[in-house]
């Protein structure tokens, strides 16, 4: 049996078996936070005082744990940090974490030509500063396609700035540049080739539309593969409004294929960080239109309408979450009491786990290595931190390449796996100098922390294939005495005042999100997941909400 047809026969199973993790208002919680605030096992990370409830992936101890989710909380961690961009800083002050006030670490500017705007320095009504934990901790967990062939940066106007409309003069959009409209259909049927499970869905429809009525408000990656989930839920009836989950995965051209087909779409590669807030806004905020349904990826968008229209959960009937981060963020809120709507756990079904984190990671982990820094695998020492889904397919690719790989783990049995797969099992202090690249996968926080940035061997690279971008310690390389120098697109290289370099990807982001291209045949079997939701949610309509 091809693995199209058994993909097509996934979907159909799928629709017919109601998934197994609904987080309803009733549900237990499974929970496992112990009284310091620490979660190391499924659900993973929780971290929270007794009254706050936060969204926090993982906080281990000695970590703050702020409220994160309640409306008005302050955003604390990285916010406190000023988020800079290495092209545009020009020597500010930074806060660090304690209150102090410290110079801004040295720059080289190197100016690269989809580098040249800078969303940031647009005047914003939130500030940037009050959102910029969320951001850089948003959501840049499932897939995405980075190669976004039509980057140009020609175009320095702010897409926010310009007028927008498609050749049918609908302008309910906001995207890089509609032009490229073509060439993202292009690219929307290329995937659509290695969809097939979305694919038969439309096909099984025929016609019939058994999503109309739902109202879907989505925050992915905006990429050719979800557009192809898109087009799906359009086609069995769904009406969508949709923004990135991710500042700097947006294909342009696909976001322009989208919105020239009649999709409201607010996204473009290389958001600012208030441009990303004001596009989940756009998407939600519209008068005479209310979403029913989340789709989310992150949390972000969730946590957006709690913070400023909780009222629009009167008629939110479901949210489906794909990442296990949205996912932590869902479960402190079903902790606090403030779930008022059932929750799909998308990252925790077999086919999102067993295939995208693990296949999808071994497949592009190279990719984004390579593409970034050219480096030979065959012979290197390379560390993963995290021994779960994405660190084994992780490990498994760099295996295969001839790397000599050694493991970081804190849970036992995955640590056993690791052994029993012929990696050796490591504490990242006893390799830290003598390995060439370093790869985090944890889902955690502060797993590679200033002491091992400040250990490791010149030239070594860092990067994360985690959630968020705090995996990696990389506020704590915003010092003065390093200096940054952009040498390529997402690769810079922070050097040490006796001139030692470490290479850090993607400023500590998704590698493969940000740098390379996912597999699409694996996001079909997510994709598909998350449309055999919704008939769920329809069952569940007449279940009475908190807030009703
Ligand atoms: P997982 O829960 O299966 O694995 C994480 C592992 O990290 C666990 O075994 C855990 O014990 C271990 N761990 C936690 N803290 C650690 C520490 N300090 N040191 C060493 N090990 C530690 O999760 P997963 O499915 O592998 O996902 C991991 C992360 O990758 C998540 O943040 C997830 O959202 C993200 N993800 C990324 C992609 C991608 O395309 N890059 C795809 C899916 C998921």
């Amino acid at each position: 049996m091809s693995v199209q047809v058994l993909a097509a026969e996934m979907a159909e199973v799928e629709l017919k078996d109601v998934p197994s993790k609904a987080l309803t208002p009733e549900s237990p919680l499974t929970t496992k936070a112990d009284d310091k605030g620490i979660v190391e096992s499924e659900p993973k990370a929780v971290a929270t005082s007794a009254t706050t409830p936060t969204m926090e992936p993982i906080v281990k101890t000695g970590d703050p744990s702020p409220g994160f989710l309640t409306p008005n909380t302050k955003m604390p961690q990285a916010s406190a940090m000023k988020r800079t961009d290495p092209q545009q800083n020009g020597g500010e002050a930074f806060v660090n974490r304690d209150g102090t006030v410290a110079e801004a670490p040295r720059l080289k500017k190197i100016q690269f030509a989809d580098q040249k705007q800078e969303f940031n320095k647009r005047p914003t009504k939130i500030g940037r500063r009050s959102l910029s934990r969320s951001i850089s901790q948003s959501s840049t967990d499932s897939y995405g396609s980075a190669a976004s062939y039509t980057d140009s940066s020609d175009d320095e106007t702010s897409p926010r700035d310009k007028q927008q409309k498609n050749s049918k003069g609908n302008g309910d959009f906001c995207i890089k540049n509609i032009k490229q409209a073509d060439f993202g259909r292009r690219e929307i049927e290329i995937a659509e080739q290695e969809m097939p499970a979305l694919m038969a869905l439309r096909k099984r429809a025929q016609g019939e539309k058994p999503l109309a009525g739902a109202k879907v408000v989505g925050c992915t990656h905006i990429t050719a593969q979800t557009a192809v989930l898109m087009e799906t839920l359009s086609a069995l009836g769904a009406q969508c409004r949709w923004a990135a989950c991710n500042i700097y995965s947006t294909q342009n051209e696909v976001a322009a294929a989208l919105a020239e087909g009649g999709f409201s779409v607010f996204a473009w590669k290389g958001e600012s960080e208030d441009d990303f807030w004001w596009c989940i806004d756009r998407c939600v905020n519209l008068e005479g239109w209310q979403p029913n349904m989340i789709l989310d990826d992150g949390g972000d968008l969730t946590h957006w309408i709690y913070k400023k229209y909780p009222n629009m959960f009167k008629k939110i009937k479901g949210i489906v979450e794909e990442s296990v981060t949205g996912v932590h963020r869902l479960y402190q809120l079903s902790k606090a009491g403030k779930l008022c709507v059932p929750a799909m756990n998308v990252n925790d079904s077999v086919t999102k786990q067993k295939f995208d984190n693990l296949y999808c990671c071994r497949e592009s982990i190279l990719d984004g290595l390579k593409r970034t820094t050219d480096v030979m695998f065959g012979g290197k020492q390379v560390v993963v931190c995290g021994y779960g889904e994405v660190g084994k397919g992780c490990c498994a690719a760099l295996k295969a390449m001839g790397s000599i790989v050694y493991v970081t783990e804190i849970d036992p049995i995955c640590a056993l796996q690791a052994c029993m797969d012929g990696f050796r099992l490591v504490k990242l202090s006893e390799v830290i100098r003598q390995v060439d690249i370093v790869i985090t996968c944890t889902g955690n926080k502060n797993v590679v922390v200033r002491e091992y940035l400040d250990r490791m061997k010149n030239g070594c690279i860092v990067c994360n294939m985690g959630h968020s971008n705090t995996e990696i310690d990389v506020a704590s390389l915003r010092t003065p005495e390093l200096t940054w120098e952009r040498v390529r697109s997402q690769v810079d290289h922070v050097i040490w005042p006796d001139g030692k370099r470490i290479v850090l990807l993607a400023e500590g982001r998704l590698l493969n999100l940000s740098c390379s291209t996912v597999p699409t045949f694996v996001l079909s079997i997510t994709a598909t997941t998350q449309m055999s939701m919704w008939p769920v949610f329809t069952c569940l309509r007449s279940m009475p909400t908190s807030l009703s």
